[in-house]
Order: structure tokens, then sequence, then C-alpha cells
């Protein structure tokens, strides 16, 4: 429900609020926060923001240039569960406070862009998102933080006979088998009073709740489930959803991971992302065309398509994304697009009768990505499908994993690497820029950044499977 910031100031005063949290989002997508005292807050911290020193946020400003203000959404106003004394949370965007405009790396505000870019179409008026982020839970994990170190482990009470350790003991009854965590009840299921307790505490945060299960993998794999919201919306449930399933299980003495691919040789965690354009309350993407959508929906599907290698370069953002993008895992390997079926990248979810619930979900991106940005750059992707037309072709209605080699060599895949996906986002751009949602620095910065930061670090080091393969050569 929309708040003003005279609801928000009577909310501190009724709940005896001592404490403000505000948290913004970096470039890579975490959440990163100030607390001030509950008399720092005012009218003007609404319009003018709350100054800071923007020079330590991964990929933000030099330190020359550091002054930055945070300017709180009254809309996302609610108690922090996790905090001792009563503290009130907000989301905010950030500003220059020199010019007084949005700070053009605030994913948030990237995201407005977006939305801007949507009506100034005439498109429609609104585009609903709805993720879908899968996560392991895990008991035991450790890894040296250190340079250059290399060794890590991770291990829980579930996955123990998976993780190619040496089982220590301990009454293995009731464990899910391989790939069998989807979804028997309890006793072999062992997380459902910690994602009730997840989900219950998301709805105290603002989080429309919808339902919970533990996921395919052997090892802790769960996912819970929230409506669909407007754009902005959904990326920041998205993230109170990773924040509170984080601090839940930190609570449990356990960890929790959105890691595409913790485990070698079993399934992943993705975030599926549903998606639709609507119009003065009417949904587009019903029609009579193929598995009941409208002809704007396959063009946007066209669009997702074509631009998929790039896009991934958003939607899939770390090296770890391509250790899941791979087949045999349920994760989409192949840009085609399908009524019901999960090989494709593109499914379209069987929806009855229903045209409000008439939606496409990209089956690629997961939770390692920055939602505000992720999300921006699919819908910018999908309109550029609908203002050229570009038509999907004919859909796949086979298993794509059963194919000959032949014939899955006509299917373009996604590209095999973040390099890859940096390399395709270098040689194709203009659906993100000629929109006016993001700017060439912007993607600039972004490919150097996930280079210097993630791409180029690894390739150095050794890996700890190489001293397998090759230490005794
Ligand atoms: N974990 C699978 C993935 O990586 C999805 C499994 C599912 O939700 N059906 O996308
Ligand atoms: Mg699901
Ligand atoms: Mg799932
Ligand atoms: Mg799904």
């Amino acid at each position: 429900m929309a708040k003003t910031p005279q609801e928000v100031l009577q909310m501190i005063k009724d709940n005896g609020i001592k404490m403000i949290d505000l948290k913004f989002i970096d470039l890579p997508g975490t959440w990163q926060h100030c607390t001030f005292y509950y008399d720092q807050i005012d009218e003007t911290a609404f319009t003018d923001g709350v100054p800071f020193d923007g020079s330590s946020i991964r990929g933000w400003k030099a330190i020359n240039d550091s002054d930055m203000a945070m300017v709180p959404d009254p809309n996302t106003a609610w108690i922090d569960p996790f905090y001792k004394e009563p503290t009130l949370s907000m989301i905010c965007r950030i500003k220059e406070p020199r010019t007084g405009e949005w700070y053009s790396r605030d994913p948030r505000s990237i995201a407005y862009k977006a939305l801007d870019y949507l009506a100034s179409t005439g498109l429609g008026d609104t585009a609903y998102f709805g993720p879908e982020a899968e996560f392991f839970l895990f008991d035991d994990v450790r890894f040296d933080q250190t340079e250059n170190k290399g060794y890590y482990y991770v291990d829980s009470v579930e996955g123990r006979w998976n993780s190619g350790r040496e089982e220590e003991g301990g009454n293995l009854g009731y464990k899910p088998g391989y790939k069998q965590g989807y979804f028997p009840v309890a006793p072999t299921d062992t997380m459902q009073d910690i994602r009730t307790e997840m989900l219950l505490t998301m709805a105290d945060c603002g989080v429309p709740i919808e339902k919970h299960h533990h996921e395919v993998a052997t090892g802790g794999q769960n996912e819970l489930g929230f409506k669909f919201g407007t754009l902005v919306e959904a990326a920041d449930h998205l993230m109170t959803y990773k924040y509170v399933i984080k601090n839940v299980a930190k609570k449990y003495g356990k960890s929790a991971t959105f890691m595409p691919k913790p485990l070698f040789n079993d399934n992943g965690s993705g975030m599926h992302t549903h998606q639709s354009i609507w119009n003065e309350g009417k949904p587009l993407f019903a029609g009579d065309q193929y598995a009941g959508l409208s002809e704007m929906a396959l063009y946007y599907i066209g669009g997702i398509l074509k631009h998929a290698p790039a896009l991934l370069a958003f939607t899939n953002p770390t090296t770890n994304s391509y250790k899941r993008l791979v087949p045999g895992f349920e994760a989409p390997v192949n840009l085609a697009y399908s009524q019901g079926n999960r090989s494709a990248s593109v499914r379209i979810p069987l929806s009855g009768d229903n045209p409000k619930a008439k939606r496409l979900e990209f089956r690629c991106p997961d939770a390692t990505s920055n939602p505000y940005l992720a999300f921006a750059a699919m819908l910018c992707a999908g309109i550029d499908g609908i203002k050229n037309k570009i038509h999907p072709g004919e859909p796949l209605d086979v298993d794509i994993y059963d194919l000959s080699p032949e014939e899955l060599s006509k299917i373009p895949s996604t590209p095999a690497s973040l390099e890859g996906a940096l390399e395709a986002l270098e040689k194709d751009h203009a659906f993100l820029i000629d929109s006016g949602v993001f700017t060439m620095e912007f993607i600039e910065n972004w490919i150097e950044y996930k280079l210097d930061n993630e791409v180029n670090p690894l390739r150095l080091r050794p890996h700890p499977y190489e001293f397998a393969l090759y230490y005794d050569v």
C-alpha cells in the first residue's frame, strides 16, 4: 500500500521507533545500509535525501567526488524484524546532491527509467515481474577468504552423502536421494519449519507471500514464492526475500546461498522470471496466437531470445552462473520457446482460460543478478522485440535434451561463460541505450567491473580441481 512521508513519520511515532535503517542497492545487487536516530529523518529526507560518502561502495564513485544522498521511498517502510531495538527500514534511491539528479549508476533509479521508457512507447502502462529465486541452506561452509588459497567445501544435513566427502556417521534414514528433493513430506523434508518462519517473516516485511517448498537438489535446496508485482516493486520484494532468508537461516545456525551452482553435479539455483505487459488494467499478452499469446507477447519473446546472449550479462552476471546453464539439471541452455516445456529458455506456463494469468517465463536468470538491472534489461529487450516485430520463429514442443546433435546445432544456445556474455553485450547494447534506460558509460563500467573483479581474478587462480588433474602429472 502506498504510504506518504507523513504516514511514515506517524508510523515512527506510533511504534516507538528509535532507529531508521536506510538500505540501498549497490552495483552488484547487494543491500548496503546506514542507520539514523529517528529524529534525523524529517519530511525533507524524502525529497533531498540524507547525505553519505559513496566512495567505498563497489562500482561507484571515485574518492574525489563522493558526496551522495540516500532518498528513502516511503512505500517500502517496514519494521525490521532482525534488530533488538524498534527499527524502521526503508529502501532508498541515490541522488547527486550537487545537481539534484538521480545517480546514473543507482540500479533502482535505472529501474524507474525502464518504467518511464515503457510509458513513453505508449505500448502499455505496467510491466509485471514475478521472480522465483531458488537457494540452498547449508550447515557447514568453509572457504578461505584470504588471497589465493582456493580451499573450500560446503556440506549440508541433507546433502552430506552427495558432497563427495566421507560420510561422518549419523543416521542416514529418510535422507532424500540424488535429485529426489522435490517434494517428499517430513521427515525426508527437514526444512519445513525454517521455510515457514522465513515466509511469515517476509510477510511482516510487506512481501505478498504465497507458498514454499523443497526443491529438486538433495542438499537442502528450497524455494519460497511471492506474488508478482510491478517492476520496481518485484525487485524490492526480491531484495527483502533474500535478506529475510539469509537472516532466518543465520538464526538456525545455517547459511543460505543464492549462488547458481554450489554443488557439482546436482541441480543449481535459478531465478525464473515471469513477465507481462498491461494497459489500463488489461493484460496485453493474452490473444489468439500460439499458446493463447498475443502477437505482442510473441514479439516480446522474439526480443528476449534475440538479445539473450547480451541480456545474460545482467540476468546471469557471475562466473558461477554458467556452471548452472548446462544440460541435464532443468536449467535452460537453448534459446527457444515453448508452452509447458521446461527445457526451453522461454516457457509459456499453462494458465487455463484466464487472460490475466497469461505471461511468459524466462528461465535463464539466477539470483546473483541485480534484479533492478536484470528486469530493466529484459523489459528493454522485450520492447525492442515489439517495436521491431521480431518474431521468435517456431516453438520447440519437444524435449530439447532428446534432440540429435544435428537438430540441436540449429538452435542457438546461451553463452558458455560470463566472458562470453560480456562479449555479446559489447556487440549488442543499442536496445539498452537507445531506450534511454542505460547509458554507454554504465555499460562500459559494468563490463570493466565484471572483467576486473570477477572474470580475470578467477582465471588467474589455480582451481582446486586443477590439483586433482595436474598435481601429479
Ligand atoms: N533448479 C532449476 C533451475 O536451475 C529449476 C527447477 C524447477 O523449478 N523446476 O532452473
Ligand atoms: Mg517455482
Ligand atoms: Mg523452482
Ligand atoms: Mg518456474
